[in-house]
């Protein structure tokens, strides 16, 4: 029953490991866009920004069964899944992003990247930004100052890290008009003043906040800075690229630059564990001179070719195209019920990367935290899985599979609407 695998899963799993419900369903298997329990109970999955393609996409199953079935080991054989892919992840990027490392997770990709920029500039310095997820890998977690993910953030910071104001035009320190302007000017003091660093990195939309677009104009005023005080510039795509924004592959297009390392995971492996960095060969070959890299499961046949029938997927069933129509019109639909519901505070994000941010009170902007997590708690009873994010915990993440379909997103704004309206 639900309650065994919940007792033994106590038991068992260290209790930071728990999940979001108060009496969480036991997901037996999934399909697309939706899980379905012990009982057959069917929900729709929301938040799962993991299995982008889809719950048990038999194209991908058959692939994985078949390469199990033929071979699995470390990337220091030379097999054609690991160069396959390789060359169609860098061919993602634009240039001059031609370069490869294969790992397991958004957190070693991380810690990766700042290695890598560590290395090629004989700096340790790093500028972030507050508020931010970024992983749990002791590089990662050092610059990762979300209150909400890592309650210990603020006590344990190393010296090396530099965390700048969160640019966050809807809840942050500035707003306004000329609130970009002051974001860039707090991010420009702390580049150039102090250590010279080796690297600034930031997530291209402010994810841990539900996915607030970075004000116009940050990024190229930020790496431009960064360029000139001879630091690397570091965006982490875990959660938002990947096709997931519709409009853009990756976050740093709706800024209009290019960075010297990309970070990715997440939806590249489907639910496999599988992540990447992105560089420039000059950058990477730093590792040949000064530096070290070997991942035994990282690159295996096995992940490549998740990775590559994942890019196959995406692309001959338009799901990059489909989070965009999808998105716009889930978008549109929650916009409508915010007509009507002062709650809605914001719709954050892009596509089928999105946010919706719940306030107690809209000029003030009170956060609702405990609002959020009885609506997901009622949206749970109503067959939707959606849960809390944010700093705050007032946000609604929706990062459903990129397969959503139109039924689906009127499905989930129905099943909000009564929710808002009956009461939770
Ligand atoms: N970076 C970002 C932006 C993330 O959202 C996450 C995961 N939530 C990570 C890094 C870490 O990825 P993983 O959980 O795969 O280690």
């Amino acid at each position: 029953t639900s309650a065994d695998v919940l007792g033994l899963r106590r038991q068992a799993l260290a209790e930071v490991q728990e999940n979001y419900y108060e009496d969480p369903p036991r997901i037996e298997r999934g399909w697309r866009q939706h899980l379905t329990d012990l009982n057959g109970r069917t929900y729709l999955d929301m938040v799962n920004n993991v299995a982008a393609v889809g719950h048990a996409h038999p194209r991908l199953n058959a692939a994985v069964s078949r390469q199990w079935n033929l071979l699995n080991t470390n990337s220091r054989f030379n097999y054609r899944a690991i160069a396959e892919f390789s060359k169609r992840l860098a061919d993602l990027l634009p240039d001059p992003l031609d370069t490869v490392f294969l790992v397991n997770s958004g957190s070693e990709a991380v810690d990766l990247a700042l290695r890598l920029a560590q290395t090629f500039t004989q700096r340790e310095d790093v500028v972030c930004v507050a508020e931010a997820y970024h992983g749990w890998t002791i590089g990662s977690d050092a610059i990762s100052t979300s209150t909400a993910d890592n309650p210990h953030a603020l006590t344990t910071r190393p010296s090396w890290v530099h965390p700048v104001l969160a640019p966050n035009m809807f809840r942050g320190q500035f707003r306004g008009p000329d609130a970009a302007a002051r974001y860039i000017e707090n991010a420009r003091q702390a580049i150039e003043t102090g250590r010279p660093p080796a690297a600034f990195i930031c997530e291209p939309f402010y994810g841990n906040a539900g996915g607030v677009p970075l004000p116009d104009g940050y990024l190229p005023a930020v790496y431009e800075t960064v360029r000139a005080a001879g630091g690397l510039c570091v965006a982490d795509e875990v959660q938002v690229g990947y096709g997931r924004l519709g409009h853009h592959f990756w976050g740093f297009e709706q800024q209009h630059v290019t960075p010297d390392i990309v970070t990715i995971a997440k939806a590249m492996g489907n639910g496999h564990p599988l992540g990447a960095v992105i560089t420039r060969r000059d950058i990477a070959e730093t590792f040949s001179r000064n530096g070290y890299f070997f991942s035994s499961a990282g690159g295996s046949p096995v992940s490549c070719t998740v990775g590559t029938t994942v890019l196959d997927i995406i692309a001959d069933e338009n799901l990059q195209q489909n989070a965009a129509t999808i998105g716009d019109h889930l978008r549109r639909r929650v916009e409508q019920l915010a007509q009507d519901h002062p709650m809605i505070g914001a719709v954050h994000g892009m596509g089928l990367y999105m946010g919706v941010e719940l306030v107690r009170d809209p000029h003030t902007l009170a956060p609702a935290p405990d609002e959020t997590a009885a609506i997901c708690e009622r949206m749970l009873d109503l067959g939707v899985i959606v849960q809390p994010t944010g700093d705050l915990l007032n946000v609604l993440k929706i990062k459903p599979p990129m397969c959503l379909t139109i039924e689906s997103a009127d499905f989930f704004a129905d099943m909000l609407a009564r929710t808002l309206r009956d009461g939770w």
